[in-house]
């Protein structure tokens, strides 16, 4: 029941079941944590992101139903139903990879690549996710099938903890202090882990060239960074093979690594966001540039017009 496919997440279950509740719960115990946790409280909220991205690729346990228990607490921690992925992510921004039709290109209102996108860009894409979740959830309904329990099972798990959460937080301080614990605790670690994968999704794919079947994405590759986030840097190999399990990805790296333009493999995200945003406002050599191909340059014969259908197309197959 509770076999992993996996031994490597191990690891992800200790972060799931140990760290991101006992780092949340500690604000509860003693209220004069508040903003003292706040760094590990992020990066558990960002691990949550990683968890939720992973398992909607490459689920966890052997035993589905396991696998739809686990979403369901996952989602708690990443503050939105896991399921969200699967019509905006897996079947669309994997099969269009920021060209037309991606829900969430980087480039829909400005091909500049600004600290103001990028940070901005959470909210863009959000926007434009809300309709292909909408439509795969009317079909999971009218359907009545697992995907529609699924469903429910995640938006009411979310719900009822994050209102049971606040509760406990004003039952044991009262108001104030109770609010104050909720929110570094579970509310500001969940924001986080929405708008960080967003983030981390844009500057992925930001002025790399989806053309080509090694320079789609950009790739952060330190190899003591990539321990901490579960070998998310390694992105290039997560598109080429989106089933594949997250430990597998620092060896498949290595073996494409020399195929892919260099200034597509950035030591870490920090290092990256000091030289995009702090230093290339003033020098201009700091920022990103176009590699290749961009995404919105179509040649003629492939130029994807029909975005809607396309997302249509692959809900219905998942449904079905
Ligand atoms: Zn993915």
């Amino acid at each position: 029941m509770l076999k992993l496919r996996f031994a490597a997440d191990y690891r992800c279950l200790f972060y799931a079941f140990v760290l991101f509740p006992g780092v949340a719960l500690a604000h509860y115990v003693q209220p004069a944590l508040v903003g003292w946790l706040l760094p590990v409280s992020l990066y558990m909220g960002y691990c949550a992101g990683i968890f939720s991205h992973n398992h909607n690729h490459c689920p966890t346990f052997v035993n589905r139903r396991t696998n739809e228990w686990f979403s369901a607490w996952l989602s708690i921690f990443y503050g939105y139903p896991l399921f969200a992925w699967i019509p905006t992510h897996n079947l669309n921004h994997h099969k269009h990879v920021n060209r037309a039709g991606d829900a969430t290109i980087t480039w829909r209102y400005t091909k500049e690549h600004t600290f103001w996108t990028a940070a901005t860009y959470f909210f863009v894409s959000a926007y434009f996710q809300s309709g292909p979740i909408r439509e795969y959830i009317d079909k999971a309904r009218a359907q009545g099938g697992r995907v529609h329990r699924q469903i429910v099972t995640q938006a009411v798990s979310v719900i009822v903890a994050h209102v049971a959460l606040l509760g406990l937080g004003i039952a044991l301080w009262g108001l104030g202090t109770g609010v104050l614990v909720y929110t570094f605790g579970f509310a500001i670690p969940a924001l986080f882990a929405l708008w960080s994968m967003m983030f981390t999704n844009y500057i992925q794919h930001v002025h790399c060239d989806p053309w080509s079947p090694d320079n789609h994405s950009r790739n952060f590759v330190s190899k003591w960074n990539n321990w901490f986030v579960f070998q998310a840097g390694y992105h290039t190999v997560h598109h080429e093979n989106p089933g594949t399990h997250w430990s597998k990805y620092g060896e498949l790296h290595a073996a494409r690594a020399h195929l892919i333009a260099p200034e597509l493999n950035e030591a870490s995200i920090f290092a990256f966001c000091v030289k995009n945003y702090v230093l290339g406002p003033f020098f201009e050599r700091f920022r990103t540039k176009q590699v290749g191909r961009a995404a919105y340059d179509a040649p003629a014969a492939t130029l994807e017009t029909d975005s809607v259908a396309a997302v249509e197309a692959g809900i219905n197959a998942e449904i079905a």
